[in-house]
């Protein structure tokens, strides 16, 4: 299906898609108690309940467990996917089949068609695509539990794929070992340097992550392209042979030229340097990952960064139809063909009604609702959205953030938003220094009275051989402008009656937030889906961060309200 159909038709492919899931579904336990072996939509709408992720879990876990798929689901469930949302402090799971990875695949083809329909050439080039699959467990009913990117890697929709533009072979991206696929993605990318037309990983976290990587490792990348040997800790065989075959001979002079644009003092567009043909950066940059925008731009110097689809492990949602906006003016169409989404407005003190794809108004607040084929039927996804407009009759939404409240030491209600608005500002003052925002996550420390808001700020200098020297007044301005940025109870609060004290900026040391990550893992956390928390809740999280303060910054005025 075409765009423009998929796009105008709107209304009717959403109708003919919750008949299909209700005509497949109709006799799965979960259903049948509520309509029946109905397909009726209006019986749907009126029995259905909307729920959450614990009133599913139960269904959820018992399929998981051996029970037939038809306890949610008409069509057999193959795989269950791991999110990053947690429930009761673990992972959710959710069943999926096949359809499922043609869905990404056919968000990824239209990725693919929309970028070339907006920049020039970049269907003669390459990609460097950094795919991570995770190493899978398997639920007690024999089924295979991975993150959604490993199981597409794992799919049919993926080996299958109409052509080929990647640089790293598949045994790279399915190679279990974090640390060799990110060197051999990194090696395989380089090689093909001249090739590149993109460079791009789900979130922009990952692609920060990767440029931090060759910070440690391009002397020894630069040595493998000059003898022509792949590195000896490269184990994992598949990988380590297809490599080797991109490898070819020895090649001094393409080694010489990376090592000379990496020795340079600054690593400021360090991306196009190394990719001179780069045309554009994909990876999300909404939502949590926007606190990397300033990072990304700084490695990749005005190369367009396109945020390119909104998906989760529950449904694909839509894609970003126009690439060039700007990372800040991002919006996602939503494609009706992939399940069917109902709204729940979420606008202050409206909150409540619930309304179908077509109906959704521009400038509103709504949190989406997903019927998909596998047994989630109207199931609350916890994102906020707002409507920007339309293309053709398809909604396009700005992602706002998850719904959940993150900071509060009294009556205010800090959101993700309120919490990016703040450190984008104060990102502006720090670009005046010659200091980059590494990584950064918030505490709400109500260990002492009155309780204050703590930022744990990781930095580092723009010249990489530059020591980091926070400098005082620049820091206390940072913490008086996020003050300022934040709500209007918040100041009113901190301001009038005194209930919240001064804003704390915490710099830790380099490498902190590595550390933070490598503990999350350890208590569980996916590697490939790891995104900083905005918040830190775990106490033992706390810790690794408090051991790591080098310098500590306050607020040292009352925020105007
Ligand atoms: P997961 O199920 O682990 O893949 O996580 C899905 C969640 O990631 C979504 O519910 C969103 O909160 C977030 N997410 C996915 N795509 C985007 C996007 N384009 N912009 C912002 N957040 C996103």
């Amino acid at each position: 299906m075409e765009l423009l159909n998929l796009t105008t038709n709107v209304k009717q492919i959403q109708d003919d898609v919750l008949k299909e899931i209700l005509t497949l579904n109709a006799n799965t336990e979960y259903l049948r108690g509520y309509i029946h072996g109905s397909s009726d939509k209006e019986l749907f709408k009126k029995n259905v309940p909307v729920v959450s992720y614990d009133d599913v879990k139960p269904y959820i876990q018992r399929v998981a467990s051996g029970e037939p798929s038809n306890v949610i689901s008409g069509k057999p469930i193959t795989r269950f996917l791991l999110s990053s949302g947690t429930s009761g402090g673990k992972q959710k799971i959710f069943p999926v089949n096949n359809k499922f990875f043609e869905d990404m695949a056919f968000i990824y083809a239209l990725r693919s068609f929309l970028i070339s329909k907006h920049t020039e050439g970049d269907e003669k080039g390459k990609v460097v695509m950094l795919f991570f699959a995770r190493e899978q467990s398997i639920s007690p009913c024999g089924l295979p539990i991975s993150t959604s990117v490993t199981g597409y890697l794992l799919s049919d929709s993926f080996k299958n794929r109409p052509s080929n533009c990647f640089t790293s072979p598949d045994e790279v991206m399915l190679c279990p070992d974090l640390k060799q696929t990110m060197y051999c993605h990194l090696l395989c990318g380089l090689l093909q340097r001249g090739e590149v037309v993109a460079v791009a990983a789900s979130f922009a976290s990952s692609l920060v992550g990767a440029i931090t990587f060759l910070e440690s490792y391009w002397k020894e990348i630069c040595n493998n392209i000059r003898s022509g040997h792949v590195s000896e800790w490269i184990t994992d065989l598949s990988c380590r042979d297809a490599v080797t075959n991109i490898l070819g001979g020895g090649n001094s002079e393409l080694a010489d030229k990376i090592e000379e644009e990496c020795n340079k003092t600054s690593w400021k567009g360090i991306i196009p340097r190394l990719w001179p043909n780069v045309k554009f950066i994909q990876s999300i940059v909404t939502g949590q990952n926007s606190q990397y925008i300033p990072m990304l731009e700084f490695y990749s110097n005005k190369v367009h960064l396109f945020s390119p689809a909104y998906g989760s492990s529950e449904t694909m949602f839509g894609v970003n139809v126009n690439p060039l906006r700007k990372p800040e003016d991002v919006s996602y169409t939503f494609m009706p063909n992939i399940s069917y989404f109902e709204f729940i407005l979420a606008d202050k003190g409206n909150e409540g009604e619930i309304v179908d794809l077509v109906n959704v108004e521009i400038g509103s607040y709504y949190e989406p609702l997903i019927t998909n084929y596998y047994g989630l039927h109207r199931y609350r996804m916890g994102d906020i959205l707002q409507v920007s407009g339309f293309y053709n009759n398809a909604p396009q939404f700005r992602f706002v953030g998850r719904k959940k409240l993150v900071l509060s030491v009294n009556l205010e209600v800090t959101t993700e938003e309120d919490i990016l608005k703040a450190l984008n500002n104060a990102t502006l003052v720090l670009q005046r220094s010659n200091l980059l925002l590494m990584g950064f996550t918030s505490y709400a420390d109500i260990s002492t009275l009155p309780g204050h808001y703590i930022f744990y700020w990781e930095l580092k200098a723009k010249n990489i051989s530059d020591i980091v020297k926070p400098d005082n007044k620049v820091l206390v301005e940072c913490c008086c402008v996020m003050e300022e940025s934040l709500s209007a109870l918040y100041r009113e609060i901190r301001s009038k009656d005194g209930s919240i004290g001064p804003l704390e900026i915490r710099i830790v040391q380099q490498g902190t937030f590595n550390s933070l990550m490598e503990f999350s893992i350890s208590q569980g956390a996916s590697p490939s889906q790891y995104k900083t928390p905005m918040c830190i809740k775990s106490s033992e999280a706390l810790v690794v961060l408090h051991n790591n303060v080098l310098a500590r910054f306050f607020s040292d005025k009352s925020p105007p309200f």
